[in-house]
């Protein structure tokens, strides 16, 4: 048998596994309405690739991932796309996002599935991107998108592969039982990962031995395969990445590390059967198997679910009793969340939807002062400081918070568990860490911007610079070419007057025809005077009149002696 370890902390709630494994898994009868959120995984929401009116097949991409941590997001069945819009999505907060709304056709028809047969004759990048593309990402809880995680990009060789099948948190049994009736299946998938990681040394499957019917089940799948079935003494919480390594290997991930900084690689084991259904069969991740429990509920069992059924549609179908319900819990009671509305649609991440009675689960008490009993500190199983987390989180104190290592709590809530004072210690760790990655994405914005800023000042000053040095260019350009223009325009001008000079100069039959045209006129004024002056002779004119007429003939007699002057000059 091989070697466990054991991790510190920890509590022993009630395991109320037994009333959802009565029942093979089944199946419900598919909505009218499927809400498909966009964002199901860590990472970018995908982006919708069809629009409203649109019809669709069962497995037909309807949103692509945006940029490398994102997943793709396929239609759970076939139908019209009705809406796309905001419609509260499985968060603790009760907050809105966007969904893409199918109204089935009553058919489920499938697209045309296109499955490998021989993985281990295709490349890793070539599974790699059939597992992209059916969007996968982990079933376990925290989303992550699965290629992403098989592809860490570096060179390091990861030599161990842990499959977690811990499924630690009381009431769900999903994982329990998928291995129960699809462990060949999972296998499979455990094969086509370890070929696209290069089949690391070990691969360790860790389950708690609370799951005795499961690890039968694998036993003769694994035989002769290198593949290990490990079982641990059940503890919660023993599923968290860090916690399971600790477990299967006394190997301590370093805070800030992931599993493939020391040559290792965690997957549910939820997503290898996603994985296997993806590859060999061509279906990308468009359902899930999900435990619907509680005592409000008459049928505890569970269901391979469509991606997108709202919850109310599996209360519906397993006589579900409002009354009696203290409240719907979306996860486990350790883990989960109390959901705002029912109308919420089952993710990716979904395992267990939980209806309990009121005795069973009884409404929140009222929280009271913490007494400093410590017990919060004895169970966690990341050896924190629940009790300082607390005080630093009321007081906002991000810095010690982070110097508390705020961000390797797991949420896991043994500290709120075995709280006498009843204090939500998660909720105000959840609460601290969203409000520090919201001042953290503020600082990068802020600082983002102000480079920005400053590279816009820089490019303008460059610019305005730029635009100086022409405009100087130009200015002495023009300098240079006016004083050149200078000399060139005084050349000019005396140019036209030599030309005008020349225009002027006539030649001497030009002259004397002038000359003779001036005679004439001049003799054609003295007689237009002299009749002028006749006829106010003879028409006894006053005197003035007389003596104007007198003067301009006389005028007109001076200009013709003149111009016979200058004709007989010239003639000479
Ligand atoms: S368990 Fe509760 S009461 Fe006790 S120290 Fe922790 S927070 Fe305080
Ligand atoms: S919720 Fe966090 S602080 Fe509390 S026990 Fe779990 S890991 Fe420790």
């Amino acid at each position: 048998m091989r070697q466990t370890w054991v991790t510190p902390g920890g509590v022993h709630p009630p395991e109320n596994k037994l009333q959802s494994l009565t029942q093979p898994i089944g199946s419900l009868p598919i909505p009218e309405k499927l809400v498909v959120p966009l964002g199901q995984h860590i990472g970018a929401p995908a982006i919708a690739c069809v629009s409203v009116g649109d019809k669709v097949l069962k497995g037909q991409k309807i949103a692509d991932p945006a940029g490398t941590v994102s997943a793709a997001i396929h239609a759970p069945t076939s139908g019209i796309i009705s809406a796309i819009e905001s419609r509260p999505v499985a968060h603790s907060s009760g907050m809105a996002a966007l969904c893409v709304e199918i109204t089935s056709d009553g058919d489920d028809k499938w697209i045309e599935k296109l499955g490998i047969s021989d993985f281990e004759h295709t490349s890793a990048s070539a599974l790699l991107s059939i597992i992209t593309d059916a969007g996968i990402a982990g079933m376990g809880g925290a989303g992550f998108p699965t290629a992403v995680k098989l592809n860490p990009g570096f060179q390091r060789p990861i030599d161990t592969l842990i499959i977690n099948a811990t499924e630690c948190e009381p009431y769900i049994t999903a994982d329990d039982s998928l291995i129960r009736e699809r462990a060949e299946e999972i296998i499979e998938g455990i094969r086509i990962l370890s070929h696209i990681l290069g089949n690391p040394h070990n691969i360790l499957i860790g389950i708690e031995d609370n799951k005795p019917e499961a690890i039968e089940a694998l036993a003769p799948h694994t035989q002769d395969t290198g593949i290990n079935v490990v079982s641990f003494p059940t503890k919660y919480p023993s599923g968290g990445e860090k916690q399971l390594i600790y477990i299967l290997t006394g190997k301590e991930l370093p805070s800030g590390q992931i599993p493939a900084d020391i040559g290792m690689v965690c997957v549910n084991i939820g997503t290898t059967h996603a994985i296997k259904r993806a590859v060999v069969d061509g279906e990308p991740l468009v359902s899930r198997v999900t435990t619907m429990t509680g005592e409000a509920c008459e049928i505890n069992r569970n269901y391979d679910v469509l991606i997108g059924t709202p919850v109310e549609h599996m209360l519906e179908h397993n006589n579900f009793d409002a009354q009696s319900c203290s409240r719907v819990i979306m996860g486990g009671p350790m883990m989960g969340f109390s959901l705002t509305s029912k109308q919420i649609p089952i993710v990716k991440t979904t395992n267990c939807i939980l209806a309990p009675s009121v005795e069973e689960i009884p409404h929140n008490e009222a929280a009271q002062p913490c007494i400093r009993c410590g017990m919060c500190a004895e169970a966690c199983p990341v050896s924190l400081l629940p009790q300082q987390l607390l005080w630093y989180s009321q007081a906002e104190d991000h810095e010690r918070l982070e110097a508390h290592n705020l961000f390797d709590c797991i949420e896991c809530g043994a500290c709120s568990y075995v709280c006498p004072s009843n204090i939500p210690l998660v909720q105000h760790y959840r609460s601290s860490k969203s409000d520090i990655k919201k001042a953290q994405e503020e600082k990068v914005k802020s600082t983002q911007a102000r480079e920005r800023f400053e590279f816009r000042k820089q490019r303008i000053e460059l610019a305005e610079k730029e635009r100086e040095a022409k405009r100087a260019a130009r200015r002495e350009a023009a300098k240079q070419a006016q004083a050149s223009t200078g000399t060139d325009a005084m050349a000019d001008i005396v140019a036209a007057a030599q030309a005008r000079a020349a225009a002027k100069t006539t030649s001497p039959e030009q002259e004397l025809a002038k000359l003779q045209r001036a005679v004439s006129s001049a003799e054609m004024r003295v007689e237009k005077a002299q009749v002028k002056l006749d006829s106010a002779l003879e028409n006894a004119e006053p005197t003035e009149k007389i003596n104007i007429l007198s003067a301009a003939l006389s005028g007109a007699q001076q200009k013709l002696e003149k111009a016979k002057v200058r004709l007989a000059e010239h003639s000479n």
